[in-house]
């Protein structure tokens, strides 16, 4: 491992300033990033320490947005009563990420600069040829087992997951990413993240020297009625095959669908939002015809890259079965949407 310098910023005004030195990073749980400085994939010459910096951990909710620091933990969210009564989408999608350990450390922040699983890109040793890591150096995964690689928002350069669970929901509910640099910020998530394109080692918007100070999420009806599922290859502790974030607010005859918000995650580069799943599904009741030709349009576009596609069959089911349970759409139904 490389040697690197170390800061522990007591303001972010020091934090700011350091940060925008070259092959800085920001140190907060330290959950994604000592990781990968310890695999050799990170290689930072100076550490900010920005855990101590005061007001950054804070949960409010007013009537018309929930705001949440980038410091505050994991856990800290999920567990919190007005979070699950107002947005039971996040919290569901917090829970469901990493193991109780890592919740307890993993800072909100973090959570949304956490970096991708691909085997090839978390092992320069053995494999050199990763456009992420080494722009221009080619994809070993293409070629590879990518069985746990994404289907939508590829390209001939990555075609590598966004793993995050948290930034799945906040993209269905039109969040924001509140940033601090030499000035403030507000950047909506979904043009937060970027498609790898020909390109895919710049992953995000944040300039160097700029650090997410929180996130805002607008409280629209739909997030009160909410779910997160996430179905994986083991319950306790894995990421996403595919997920699925949805609200749902219905007309006053309770079954007409006025709003709709869905975003499927571990099946594309960047948290996806289905608006042509959303549109097809606005001013319809939700039964099963409504839902099967409204799901199958979760998977436009997608592109198998060899073991990965059964992705393509799976996610609309998880679209399916995330909508029933909140629409509260009867077992039987929802039975057939097993995945
Ligand atoms: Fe690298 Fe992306 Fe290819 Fe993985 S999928 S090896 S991250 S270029």
């Amino acid at each position: 491992m490389r040697t690197f310098d170390y800061l522990r910023a007591e303001n972010t005004t020091t934090a700011i300033t350091e940060a925008a030195k070259p092959e800085t990073r920001f140190l907060a749980g330290g959950t994604t990033l000592l990781d990968l400085m310890k695999l050799n994939v990170e290689r930072p010459a100076h550490l900010v320490d920005i855990t101590r910096l005061p007001g950054l951990d804070t949960i409010e909710i007013s009537p018309d947005v929930i705001r949440i620091g980038a410091l505050a933990k994991m856990s800290k969210v999920a567990a919190h009563a007005d979070i699950i009564e107002a947005a039971p989408v996040l919290s569901e999608s917090l829970w469901r990420a990493a193991s109780a350990q890592l919740r307890n450390m993993a800072s909100i922040g973090g959570n949304l600069m956490q970096r991708t699983r691909c085997t090839y890109f978390r092992d320069p040793g053995a494999y050199s040829n990763c456009n992420k890591r080494n722009p221009g150096s080619g994809c070993a995964a293409l070629e590879g087992i990518n069985r746990n690689h994404a289907v939508l928002g590829t390209s001939d350069a990555c075609i590598a997951i966004s793993p995050g669970d948290f930034a799945v929901s906040l993209v269905a509910f039109d969040a924001s990413v509140l940033v601090r640099g030499t000035v403030e910020r507000r950047i909506p998530i979904d043009d937060f993240y970027l498609l790898p394109g020909q390109t895919p080692h710049l992953e995000h918007q944040l300039s160097s020297g700029e650090m997410i100070i929180g996130v805002e999420i607008p409280r629209v009806a739909a997030l009160k009625q909410s779910h997160y599922l996430k179905v994986r290859d083991r319950a306790s502790y894995e990421f996403a095959a595919a997920s699925a974030a949805v609200g749902i607010e219905f007309e006053s005859d309770g079954k007409t669908v006025r709003d709709v918000r869905i975003a499927v995650g571990g099946v594309a580069t960047k948290p996806w939002r289905l608006r042509a799943v959303e549109d097809a599904l606005k001013g319809r009741p939700i039964d099963e015809a409504t839902l099967r030709t409204a799901a199958a349009a979760a998977v436009d576009g997608a592109r198998s890259s060899g073991r990965n596609g059964f992705k393509i069959e799976l996610t609309p089911k998880v679209v399916a079965r995330a909508l029933m349970t909140v629409g509260e759409i009867s077992h039987d139904t929802e039975e057939r949407f097993r995945t």
